[in-house]
């Protein structure tokens, strides 16, 4: 058996669910272990050394964000939270604490699935090391000449545009806490300060998606943060 297949854990005690994660992820030909319980999440996570966490947080013996704080010590693989809970902050606080995205319960398979290739394709990215460029549609950022082009065209980017571009653009798919990126961009003293950022996502999408009403790269998280797509 291949040994470098994609490992995920499915941190879920609802049997229905894990059947169909089970199933969906073997049909991507990915490796799959299940935790019904915090506990046994980080005794699999230890041995089973997982590319991706699937973490439900209504576990029955605790919280599945005491979960994240524990993996987070000793692996930077990608945990994508998937609960009924739908509360904001509930989100944000997730995601501060080192999850890299969230679907909310009931979910629908094809979007859980793009989702995990979106966070796979990060993770083996980090480890093949940087590239001086990025590209997405038809924009490439030049990160050594600190430079953007659209179609072949110089873009004319402001140093605060190009510090948000930048802290988008290194994770793409993970989703984003507006006060993160705000303390990144802007400083501690402006975490607060959202609508500055508002304003800066528009002028991203303005230079550079194709269609800026109908993002396709700089995607707003509504009342949580942002994300970006490649
Ligand atoms: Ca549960």
């Amino acid at each position: 058996m291949s040994t470098n297949r994609f490992r995920i854990l499915v941190v879920e005690d609802a049997l229905d669910i894990q059947r169909l994660l089970r199933s969906a992820f073997e049909s991507e030909e990915f490796e799959v272990q299940e935790a019904g319980t915090l506990a046994q999440a980080l005794t699999r996570a230890a041995t089973f050394h997982p590319d991706l966490i699937v973490l439900d947080l209504g576990l029955p013996d605790g919280d599945g964000l005491s979960f994240i704080d524990q993996f987070r010590a000793w692996s930077p693989a990608p945990i994508l939270i998937l609960s009924a809970r739908m509360n904001e902050a509930d989100k944000i606080n997730a995601l501060d604490r080192g999850a890299d995205d969230y679907l909310s319960k009931p979910f629908g398979l094809g979007e859980l699935l793009a989702r995990v290739r979106v966070q796979l394709r990060r993770g083996s990215k980090l480890e093949t090391g940087s590239n001086p460029n990025l590209d997405f549609g038809d924009v490439v950022i030049d990160f050594v000449q600190r430079s953007v082009t659209k179609a072949g065209v110089s873009v004319n980017i402001t140093p605060t545009e190009y510090r948000l571009l930048i802290a988008l653009t290194r994770s793409p798919g993970k989703m984003l806490t507006q006060s993160a990126l705000m303390r990144e961009v802007w400083g501690p003293q402006f975490k607060d300060s959202t609508h500055y950022l508002r304003i800066y996502i528009g002028h991203l999408r303005r230079k550079l998606e194709n269609d800026p009403s109908q993002p396709r790269h700089f995607i707003t998280e509504t009342g949580v943060g942002y994300r970006f797509l490649k």
